[in-house]
């Protein structure tokens, strides 16, 4: 088991057992045999294909560009934006898996959704390798396929809140974290998680955390320029409020909104301080909680942000330079969304 630490102000960091990992190595045969399929690939590479890295500029006016929700080698946005950061809010259904890609290439992943959809879209993207991990909580929809992530890829670093919780997925999670030699962290408000060029502030929960899982979920804001996101788990009412309470910055032109749209979540004063240009919900087409709520697509409405949501857009993708920003819908085109400032 993991150890629950109360924070003062530094992450902790627990280093699991890493004696697993005694991996073994490529024979010097079988090493040849891929160099040479390296270099003909290569060669095939060079001869034939046209080049697959579009500025996204060009991608907003491209009207041939594939969609997003089953992505290929050729619809990769992060070679297609390569001077910008990619977040995806990948549709799995009833959950939250967040794929955010820097400029510079570091991948983070907040949260898994609840099976194996989050690993597919990034082994399909290519992606083998997160710089960190984040769980905003432990509810099955949101780390049910996260140890799949972990026993496929190359985690450096798993950050939570320190929740525990008594079922056989977070078991699950506990053990992958340890199997895969990530580093462990919990977090609480006031913390920042670096990645590269990245800092996610953590916003909510503080040092006590709340008897309610999804009110305790970590909310974190990333602010890239003049663009920012937040990314709101499953925080509901209650932490929204305390939140406002507590004077932090929580305006953000990307809002990853609270809890799948429930009518809990996303109350009128907390929008208002957020403040979005871009609203995102992510929720499973005919869910068994009616998710989004009416009431909360009523408020998120009167924001004036541009609303989505994966239950009816599939995949979303938000690209910026951190100036402009662009949302790409699985089956829509690409387009320039002007931000509130
Ligand atoms: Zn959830």
């Amino acid at each position: 088991m993991l150890v629950h630490v109360t924070l003062d102000e530094s992450p902790v960091l627990i280093v699991p057992d890493l004696s697993f990992r005694a991996g073994k190595g490529f024979s010097p045969e079988l090493r040849r045999i891929l160099l040479l399929l390296a270099v003909v690939a290569l060669v095939l590479i060079s001869c034939g294909l046209p080049s697959t890295s579009t500025p996204v500029t060009e991608q907003v006016t491209d009207a041939s560009a594939s969609p997003a929700a089953s992505p290929s080698a050729t619809a990769n946005p992060a070679a297609q934006a390569q001077s910008a950061l990619v977040v995806t809010y990948i549709d799995v259904g009833q959950g939250d898996a967040i794929l955010i890609q820097s400029p510079e290439g570091e991948n983070v992943l907040i949260d898994g959704g609840p099976d194996s959809l989050a690993y597919r879209y990034l082994s399909q993207l290519g992606v083998k390798h997160l710089s960190a991990v984040v769980a905003t909580h432990p509810h099955a929809d949101h780390i049910g396929g996260l140890p799949e992530v972990l026993r496929n890829c190359k985690v450096d670093a798993v950050w939570t809140n320190g929740q525990e919780y008594t079922t056989p997925s977070f078991e699950d999670f506990v053990d992958a974290i340890t199997a895969s030699g990530a580093k462990y962290y919990e977090v609480q408000s006031g913390n920042t998680i670096k990645v590269g060029s990245l800092a996610f502030n953590v916003l909510s929960p503080g040092a006590k955390l709340y008897s309610d899982l999804n009110e305790s979920s970590l909310v974190l804001r990333l602010q890239y320029k003049n663009v920012s996101f937040l990314f709101a788990g499953d925080a509901g009412e209650t932490a929204e409020a305390a939140m406002l309470k507590s004077g932090q910055s929580l305006q953000s032109t990307v809002l990853k909104v609270g809890h799948h749209g429930s009518n809990s979540a996303s109350s009128a004063p907390f929008l208002r301080a957020v403040q979005p240009s871009v609203a995102i919900w992510m929720a499973g087409v005919n869910n068994d909680y009616g998710h989004p709520h009416r009431e909360t697509l009523a408020r998120l409405a009167q924001t004036g942000a541009k609303v989505f949501g994966t239950a009816v857009d599939g995949t979303i993708q938000v690209f910026t330079d951190g100036d402009r920003l662009w949302v790409k819908t699985a089956a829509g085109p690409t387009t320039e969304i002007t931000i509130r400032r």
